[in-house]
């Protein structure tokens, strides 16, 4: 987004970029866990089931209930989505601007993540449609893209997210951003999300980021990743 310059309620309207069919972007206050939709031993073994229970159940929730507490003192902002909130951080008072940037970013991208980890039929096993298109074109094929995605997790110092993203200019290109931090923030579309977090993949060790990033990419419903750009 370009500082000075009015924006819209997605942000720098020049940019190609749209808050995507996501239910949870669409929410308003007060914010709602949703449900995971899956059994929680539906993503093993990317995924134990009882550390994706402990992070829906506890994780999650945590911050839709620290973003809810922190906004009800702010009346002026319950009209606005969860993609308004984020996309627009920079006009809102700077009192709750922390709390959105860090509870609101983190409802937005678990909420994806779950959908990313929802068993699906065996046709979203691969990308299709737009994206595969996109893929071919920025990537060369999926083995690529992954092997970048696995390379870039890896190198993340500390907590963070890597992601897929679409940028401002219609490309898709690789982030790994600190913390919770929604690339949302900066005008540009989710497409993977894949949450770097210890708790993410705990009890495993931290020298095994690189397993468990393989593993979800190895499982991930592309469906959801591509119905991102359609
Ligand atoms: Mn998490």
């Amino acid at each position: 987004m370009t500082a000075g310059r009015a924006l819209g309620p997605f942000g720098d309207d020049t940019h190609d970029v749209r808050v995507a069919p996501d239910v949870v972007l669409s929410q308003k206050y007060p914010f709602v866990l949703p449900p995971l939709g899956y059994a929680f031993q539906a993503a093993e073994p990317a995924v134990d089931a009882a550390t994706l229970r402990a992070h829906h159940e506890r994780v999650h929730a945590a911050h839709v209930a620290s973003l809810n507490a922190a906004l009800a003192a702010h009346p002026s902002l319950h009209p606005l989505t969860l993609g308004e909130l984020l996309m627009g951080l920079r006009k809102w008072p700077a009192a709750v601007r922390p709390v959105i940037r860090l509870d609101g970013s983190a409802h937005a991208n678990h909420a994806l993540y779950w959908k990313l980890l929802a068993p699906g039929a065996p046709s979203v096993a691969v990308p299709g449609g737009k994206l595969a298109e996109m893929i071919r074109r920025d990537f060369a094929d999926r083995e690529a893209l992954q092997a970048a995605i696995v390379d870039a997790a890896a190198a993340h110092a500390g907590t963070g997210w890597v992601w897929l993203v679409k940028t401002a200019t219609s490309r898709l290109a690789i982030r790994t951003l600190p913390e919770e931090d929604s690339p949302l923030l900066e005008g540009e579309l989710p497409i993977v999300g894949i949450d770097l977090w210890e708790h993410a993949y705990a009890p495993r060790p931290l020298a095994r980021r690189r397993d468990y990033v393989l593993a979800v990419l190895a499982r991930l419903n592309w469906d959801v990743a591509g119905a991102q750009v359609e």
